[in-house]
């Protein structure tokens, strides 16, 4: 069998593979790369699959990461629909499912996440939504009508969302997760119960502090049992519990992996000429220390920083991430560390709902969370970067 060889090889046409092609084209305009994705589209953004698509503010041909005639013009293999099952790494050879073989001079591991499944009777049934792809996007948008019913399962960003964008769309919906409150990880107790209140507010039925145990189909609907000895019943049951990151080839192939494949501050893993970027790299975060970071602007900017890395920068990732999420009308900005964990303080103004949370541990600045507050990620970023000691009065009016 032949086998074609390319100088750059990125494996995974989500967020991190697509930009790390124009990182790499940045530094090297002639080396020829290969982009495989096991998706059947050219790499797109993620967060409007649970947001402005919902909302009509924009359609799937518009949410590209490049124009589909950008690959052409800039010389890159694009192999949709194909996933790699094996890396050899001593013979710098990648296989596909159908046994094509390649050869890559430097190889990217921007593979991503999974979302976890239900591990429940009914968790694998046939049609239950586990939320991720474009693809998932048409299929629950075609089975998504305006009165029907919708389970929502996991209080976490994902499902959070995906409630309020079916509610949009005219369904009834239901959310059931184990938490007291919606994204209780990020969220302090107050505006998390705010938030369910909104949501109730909104229609959505919010079932906290209990959990599924087991999912069955009759007539074409669904129905869920409860720990709390509930039977939820619903046409359509989307799932959004989280995500694992795929290590499975870098494992298999030797390298370094814990939470995530690791990488030096290169973003190169434990071999020199293989690099991870995006939801699947455990990275060493300069200010905050070490992490795997499941966001969108870490994968675009992961992503862009690994391409160039890979064609000879050699430059440490020194970016601090942020992330974002819109829940109805509530939207925020967040960067570092937004775990309820650490202290929490609000600088906040109730009648119109903005503010800022601080999230401090041993008197520094680990995470700051803009709600409602806008252009505010390079003031946080500051503040964090400082890592200065900090009392919540000084921070009173810092960043809003
Ligand atoms: C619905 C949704 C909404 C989101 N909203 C937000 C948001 O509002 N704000 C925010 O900050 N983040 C958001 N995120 C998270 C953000 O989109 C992710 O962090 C980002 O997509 C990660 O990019 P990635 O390239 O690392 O992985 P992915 O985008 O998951 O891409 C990985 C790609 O690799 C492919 N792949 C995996 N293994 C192989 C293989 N062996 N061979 C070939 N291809 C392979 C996968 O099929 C996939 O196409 C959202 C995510 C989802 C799903």
């Amino acid at each position: 069998m032949t086998q074609e060889r390319f100088d750059y090889a990125v494996i995974g046409g989500g967020l991190a593979g697509g930009w790390a092609v124009s990182g790499i084209r940045e530094r090297d305009q002639s080396g020829s790369i290969v982009l495989f994705s096991a998706e059947n589209d050219l790499p797109y953004d993620r967060p409007p699959l649970s947001k402005q698509l919902w909302k009509g503010d924009t359609t799937l041909d518009k949410i590209y990461v490049q124009p589909p005639e950008y690959y052409a013009q800039n010389h890159v293999v694009v192999k949709l629909g194909t996933r790699i099952a094996a890396l050899d790494r001593r013979e710098h050879r990648l296989r596909d499912e159908s046994g094509g073989e390649y050869l890559y001079g430097k190889l990217l591991l921007a593979t991503g996440g999974a979302p976890r499944r239900l591990p429940l009777p009914g968790g694998d049934l046939p049609g239950l939504c586990y939320y991720r792809t474009a693809d998932d996007y048409r299929t629950l948008r075609e089975a998504a009508r305006a009165g029907r019913s919708a389970l929502v399962i996991g209080g976490g960003f994902i499902g959070s969302e995906m409630a309020a964008a079916l509610t949009i769309a005219g369904l009834r919906v239901t959310m059931l997760f184990p938490e007291r409150y919606l994204v209780s990880r990020v969220f302090p107790e107050s505006l998390g119960l705010a938030l369910n209140a909104a949501y109730r507010a909104k229609g959505v039925e919010v079932v906290a502090e209990d959990a599924p145990t087991a999912i069955e189909t009759a007539h074409g609907a669904y129905r869920v049992r409860t720990r709390a000895g509930r039977s939820l019943a619903a046409d359509l049951v989307v799932v959004g519990i989280g995500i694992a990151p795929n290590v499975e080839l870098a494992r298999a192939a030797g390298l370094e992996v814990g939470n995530g494949i690791v990488v030096n501050e290169r973003l190169q893993t434990s071999d020199p000429d293989i690099f991870a970027a995006g939801d699947n790299a455990f990275f060493p975060e300069a200010t905050l220390g070490p992490r795997r970071i499941e966001h969108w602007d870490n994968a675009v900017s992961q992503g862009k920083h690994a391409g160039r890395n890979l064609a000879g920068a050699g430059q440490p990732f020194t970016d601090l991430p942020f992330f974002y999420s819109d829940l109805f009308e509530f939207g925020y900005e967040a960067v570092g560390d937004v775990d309820t964990r650490h202290e929490t303080f609000a600088d906040w103004q109730e009648e119109n709902k903005t503010g800022v949370i601080y999230y401090l541990a041993h008197g520094r600045l680990r995470g700051a969370m803009m709600c409602n507050v806008w252009e505010k990620v390079e003031a946080a970023r500051a503040l964090i970067r400082a890592q200065r000691p900090v009392t919540a009065q000084q921070l009173q009016g810092a960043i809003a």
